[in-house]
């Protein structure tokens, strides 16, 4: 690509964040009055995968305040150079040995789903003296090709990473089936925010149930209606993605 290509497609798409982040703003508004909720208790993730950082950081100058990427090598290359006012949050498959490239560069990882990696992260955040937040996500289609704790196990497993001390659980996260069928969407956000509701009435010691991060382009507004309080949004804000990931 030459510099002058490279200067439109930039252009491009931060004039198509900036109509899509105004319409995307408001339909997190109504979709939490109709949870009864404000929309400033809804944390819109902006998620920054295949995103240059030019665009990233007009996103940031602009009002996004939180976004995710979901692949350590692409997180690094940019790390040096995003607006440090929006903070990070790690949203991908994360592998054991590369933990060690991610903690101290997000203020939270969204992706924890075995006592290998959770372990790995404390250890590495307790070398470096830090104590680094964390998501539990778990795969509540139950689907095969999906990473995640299974959700009759999430409590088991909080159990057990609950004396962790170089990380402190959140909430959890997830990433639903492919649905065709609004109303099957809607029983996978449900069915997690049952689960949610039900982990934070256990009360287990050093596990708080604060985020539940659920809901994409396609289906935020009904994430958010089923107690969402995390959404993770790219093309809806950034337009289609230029090539796959
Ligand atoms: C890319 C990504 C998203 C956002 O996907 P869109 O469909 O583009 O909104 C959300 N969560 C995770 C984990 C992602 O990798």
């Amino acid at each position: 690509m030459t510099e002058k290509l490279l200067t439109e497609d930039i252009k491009e798409r931060c004039a198509i964040f900036d109509e899509n982040f105004a319409d995307v703003t408001e339909r997190i508004e109504k979709a939490a009055a109709l949870s009864g909720r404000k929309a400033d208790e809804i944390m819109l993730l902006a998620a920054t995968k295949t995103i240059p950082v030019e665009v990233i950081n007009h996103a940031i100058n602009n009002g996004i305040k939180l976004i995710g990427e979901n692949k350590v090598q692409e997180l690094l290359s940019k790390i040096d150079e995003y607006d440090s006012s929006a903070d990070r949050h790690f949203i991908g498959h994360l592998q054991t040995n590369k933990v060690r490239q991610v903690v101290g560069k997000v203020s939270m990882i969204e992706s924890v789903d075995s006592f290998r990696l959770a372990s790995e992260i404390s250890r590495r955040s307790e070398e470096m003296g830090i104590v680094t937040d964390i998501l539990v996500e778990v795969n509540i289609g139950g689907e095969e090709s999906k990473s995640g704790i299974n959700p009759s196990d999430a409590e088991s497993f909080l159990q057990e990473i609950s004396g962790l001390k170089g990380i402190k659980v959140q909430g959890l996260m997830t990433i639903p089936p492919i649905c065709e069928k609004n109303e099957e969407i809607l029983r996978y956000f449900e069915q997690m925010n049952n689960l949610f509701v039900d982990i934070s009435h256990k009360n287990i010691d050093n596990i708080n149930m604060k985020y539940l991060s659920m809901g994409m382009s396609d289906d935020f507004e009904q994430a958010i209606i089923c107690g969402a309080n995390i959404v993770r949004v790219g093309t809806r804000l950034f337009g289609r993605r230029n090539y796959a990931v």
